[in-house]
């Protein structure tokens, strides 16, 4: 059967019969943290206690840096051939499609996203971007200097020999395969500090790498709170780099942590207030509205590239926005078990709190909400249904703010110009969608986009060959995805031969 076929009674027995990994991972093995300390992880759907996890400070990662530098030193995995590491990573890549379904389950479980998308992206696309970093291994070359014929200048690239990956809840094993993948490749050792709502899928998939042959010690899974454990990495001397997803907010203070430590090298991929433009010559507004709505709502809106700002001609405005009322009423929200269901709940009473506090403050600005999505049978978890505001204008606190949950704010402007301003008018810069049937006009546009990626006639953040990263406040120091990713993990080291 196709795990696609799964239904939700087997999808529940399924989560019934998970073994929850709910200790830390040092060196190799499952650990309580030093202190006994733990915390809870709630089931967001429901709002159920599933389990506690050990909750590390700043003694736990001490100890996961210790080992993490002994193994380097060692050289188990930095010195190894590289072939070695590709095939070690590439086992690492297939043991994750084996174990596909229970993967996904325990990733909707804790996250509350539709099994659905666990099924046939976060989990399958986990292991696509191990395996394309994996491949890379032994593709990479260094470099020579055009130095003239008296010398010889080679630039060659060394992996930093501790570096952390501090993650978000929103694509908990994504996000970990875009900074795993590259930082493994390279032949660091790393400390992963998993967001704490979404602990499980990380340390399932360190015990993968175990069992693919990743030495013990090369990646180590301290779980834990932001203020505990994400400070303690961040102000810890034996890590030579920290690659951070998450908000603007908790990036900034990285940069801080890395100052008043040992400034590592600090790489942030941070929040977005991503708008959709759609100009006069868009063409079937049909098919744009099922791009702009697969772009607002995706994940609940909690997504850095969630478009949700769409920008349109006013003279468009009102077919554009029939088309995609309709459309927003196919993307079905409840219970996250339920196959059918494309949109599951948000992840955390926080989270609630915030984008309804947002939904408020758009009508108490005077934004007009044309149109409020179902909730369909569920268990009374986080949930927010789609919301549509139109009438908005570009000072509005829902037109600036990144709200992270399905709010989608209607602008309209008068032309290409007003549309550009309006885009760019915003403190961040991740991801923008052009809608135009004109390739000049398109280009055009896209050079003019504020945006670390900009998708024509589509929503995408590209693919494992794109870089990833945001202009102004939603990023900072280098690229997820590519060939660029690896980069976060190395020095370049000169080495100049006297050849007179
Ligand atoms: P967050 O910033 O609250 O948390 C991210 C990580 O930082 C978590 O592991 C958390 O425990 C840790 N952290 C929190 N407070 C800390 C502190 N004081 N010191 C050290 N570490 C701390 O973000 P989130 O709520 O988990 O994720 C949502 C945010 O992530 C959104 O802003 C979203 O746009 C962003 N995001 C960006 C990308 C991207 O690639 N640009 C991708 C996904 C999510």
């Amino acid at each position: 059967m196709s795990d696609s076929a799964l239904t939700r009674d087997e999808i529940v027995a399924i989560a019934n019969g998970l073994s929850l990994p709910t200790q830390a991972f040092v060196n190799g093995e499952f650990v309580d943290s030093a202190s006994g300390a733990s915390f809870e992880t709630v089931n967001p759907a429901n709002r159920s206690v599933i389990t506690s996890i050990a909750s590390c400070d700043a003694v736990d990662v001490d100890r996961a840096v210790s080992a993490a530098q002994a193994t380097f030193d060692s050289g188990v995995w930095s010195k190894v051939h590289p072939s070695e590491r590709k095939a070690t990573l590439k086992r690492l890549a297939e043991l994750i499609d084996r174990d596909r379904v229970e993967l996904a389950v325990l990733e909707s479980l804790e996250s509350g996203k539709p099994i659905r998308d666990c099924l046939d992206i976060d989990v399958p696309e986990t292991a696509r971007c191990i395996e394309w970093f994996a491949e890379g291994i032994d593709k990479i070359l260094g470099q020579s200097s055009p130095s003239g014929n008296e010398a010889l200048g080679l630039i060659v690239r060394e992996p930093i020999p501790v570096v952390a990956c501090v993650l978000p809840w929103n694509f908990p094993l994504m996000m970990l395969s875009w900074k795993i993948g590259p930082a493994l490749a390279v032949g660091s050792s790393i400390i992963v500090k998993p967001a704490e709502q979404t602990s499980m899928t990380a340390l399932k998939v360190a015990a993968l790498a175990s069992e693919a042959g990743v030495p013990d010690g090369v990646l180590n899974i301290v779980t834990g709170l932001g203020e505990t454990a994400g400070r303690s990495i961040g102000l810890h001397r034996g890590i030579g780099a920290v690659s951070f997803t998450g908000s603007t907010e908790v990036g900034r203070l990285f940069l801080h942590y890395s100052a008043d430590s040992n400034l590592k090298r600090t790489v942030l991929e941070c929040g977005g207030k991503n708008p959709c433009v759609v100009l006069s010559d868009a063409g079937d507004l049909e098919a744009v509205a099922k791009h702009a709505v697969n772009a607002a709502f995706w994940n609940m809106g909690q997504n850095c590239t969630a478009n949700s700002r769409l920008i349109v001609p006013r003279a468009l405005k009102e077919e554009l926005l029939s088309h995609v009322i309709t459309e927003s009423q196919n993307w079905t929200m409840g219970d996250p078990f339920d196959p059918d269901n494309l949109l599951g709940s948000l992840i955390s009473d926080e989270q609630f709190e915030k984008v309804n506090g947002y939904i408020a403050t758009g009508s108490a600005e005077g934004a007009d909400l044309v149109y409020d999505g179902k909730l369909g049978p569920n268990d009374g978890g986080y949930f927010v249904s789609p919301k549509i505001f139109d009438g908005v204008t570009p000072e509005m606190t829902i037109a600036r703010d990144e709200i992270f949950g399905p709010v989608m704010a209607v602008i309209a402007v008068d032309d290409d110009e007003h549309a550009i301003r309006v885009a760019n008018d915003t403190d961040y810069g991740l991801q923008a969608s052009v809608f135009t049937r004109d390739i000049t006009r398109a280009h055009t546009i896209a050079r003019r986009l504020d945006a670390g990626t900009v998708s024509v006639n589509c929503y995408s953040e590209g693919d494992n060959t794109t870089p990833f990263g945001g202009f102004k406040q939603s990023g900072f120091g280098g690229r997820d995805k590519s060939v660029y990713a690896y980069d976060q993990y190395v020095e370049k080291k000169t080495v100049w031969i006297d050849l007179s």
